[in-house]
This record gives structure tokens, sequence and C-alpha cells, in this order.
């Protein structure tokens, strides 16, 4: 069975309908692209396969189980057992060195202080970012503070990650160091990933590609061709 499977999903916001029926499977170890202009839906699709919001109509499930009729609560849980997310602008918190922004998850999980430290630097050094631990956000480079953001989704070694725009605010070299750090950790820890992203640079990035286009999904687009799949 598929990691993650979505079949029918349906979500509009008040009059403006954003998902019009997407189905969609992942496989465990694969990085999918999904793809299309501003305003197709793509944010709206990763939030509902996250468990962040709830679709109108239709089901998501993870390893199986539906997990878009889970309480809040449950989907809480397993967004922090299972899943990290990424987003754009990586939201780390201003106040907060790089380490421990990159510990935070592991302390919210209840791991030591001491250890969740260790953790956080360790993955700092695996993103080439160690020399920046001590810094605040404020301090950093955009491309540092989105590494520090990877670092602080991977720490908890998610099963599946998602990215919304993981590279939107960053020129391209910075991007694509972003990139290539994501897609050379998720191959050595099987993590498999759901990117979303309006640019076909970042999608080259990917196994495969998955087009949208204003709700749905996009028969003309390269969306239904296995690149490379694992
Ligand atoms: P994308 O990520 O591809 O830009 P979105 O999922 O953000 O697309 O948006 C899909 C559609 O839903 C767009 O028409 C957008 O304006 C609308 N939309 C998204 N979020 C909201 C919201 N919170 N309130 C109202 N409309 C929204
Ligand atoms: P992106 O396309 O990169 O996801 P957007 O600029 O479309 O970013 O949306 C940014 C935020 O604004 C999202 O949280 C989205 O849900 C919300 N949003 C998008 N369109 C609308 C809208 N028409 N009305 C209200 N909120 C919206």
């Amino acid at each position: 069975i598929p990691l993650l499977e979505a079949r029918g999903l349906v979500r509009s916001y008040g009059a403006t309908p954003a998902l019009r029926g997407v189905s969609l499977a992942v496989a465990e170890g694969e990085i999918v692209a999904v793809t299309g202009p501003s305003g197709c839906g793509k944010s709206t699709l990763l939030h509902c396969l996250a468990g962040i919001l709830r679709p109108d109509a239709g089901e998501v499930t993870y390893r199986g189980r539906r997990i878009d009729t889970l309480s809040e609560a449950d989907r809480s849980r397993l967004r922090r057992s299972e899943l990290g997310v990424l987003f754009q602008f990586g939201q780390l918190v201003a106040e907060l060195p790089a380490v421990e922004n990159v510990a935070l998850p592991l302390l919210l999980a209840g791991v030591s202080r001491r250890r969740a430290r260790t953790a956080g630097l360790s993955w700092l050094e695996r993103l080439g970012v160690a020399d920046v631990a001590d810094a605040l956000p404020g301090e950093m480079s955009g491309g540092q503070r989105q590494r520090v953001a990877l670092a602080r989704a991977l720490v908890t070694e998610p099963r599946l990650l998602f990215a919304d725009e993981p590279t939107g605010a960053l020129d391209t070299i910075a991007g694509e160091q972003v990139l290539s750090h994501l897609v050379r950790l998720a191959g050595e820890q099987g993590t498999t990933v759901v990117l979303v992203t309006h640019d076909p640079r970042v999608a080259g990035y990917a196994h495969r590609e998955i087009a949208l286009r204003d709700g749905q999904l996009d028969p003309t687009g390269l969306g239904l061709a296995v690149v490379g799949a694992p």
C-alpha cells in the first residue's frame, strides 16, 4: 500500500473552490513535486495531506489509516511523531539561536535538553551550517535560515516530509543548496518527501511531478509521467 494516499479531495474557502477532486498516491521513499501556477491549490492540497487542514470531501490515508477524520489532538500527535513540515520562510523562532531552534521539536517530544542540543548541533553540521549554531535567525542569510529550518524539520527523523515552496524565498544558488541537502538526506534516511512548488527547476529534483491546475490534476502536464520513482 502507498505511504500516503488521497481520494477525491475537495476543499473550498467560502465560495472559492481550491481543490475539486484530487486523488494521488505516494510510495514510501519517493520524492514527489506538486507543481502548478499560483492559486491552483497546491498549498491547500499540502495542508490537507499533512493533516493541517480538513477537506470538505474525500479522504486522506497514511499507512492505510484515515487521517482526515482524526481529532485535532491525534492529528497533532501524528504530525509530531511521523511527519515533518518545512515552510517557505522557515518560520524559525526569532528569539532562539539556530541550535535551539533545531532542538525544539525534540524538547517538545520530551528529550532531555542536553541530548536535544547535541542532536541539534549534529544536524546543523550535516547541513553545513554548524558555524551559525549560536546565531539568531535575524543574523543569518536566507539560505542559512532555510538550512536551519530543514535541520529542524528533519531532527525528529520523520517518515514523511512536506515542504511548501522550500526555496521560494531564496536566490538560485541558496535554493539549490537547500534542495540538494534535502534530496541527499531524504535518500540517506529513506524519508518520503512531498514538496510544492511553482518553479520547474525545483520540480527537477523530484522523482515524479504531479501537476495541478484549477484545483484538479492536470492531465496535459508532465505530472502523470513517472520520471524516476525508486
Ligand atoms: P497555491 O498554493 O497553488 O497558490 P492555494 O491553495 O494557496 O494555491 O489557493 C487555492 C485557491 O484558494 C486560490 O484561489 C486562493 O486564493 C484560495 N485561498 C487559499 N487560501 C485561502 C483562504 N485562507 N481564504 C480564502 N481563499 C483562499
Ligand atoms: P502560496 O500560494 O505561496 O501558498 P498565497 O499568497 O497564495 O501563498 O497564500 C498565503 C496565505 O494566504 C495562505 O495561508 C493562504 O491560505 C492565504 N490566502 C491565499 N489566498 C487567500 C484569499 N483569497 N483570501 C484569504 N487568504 C488567502
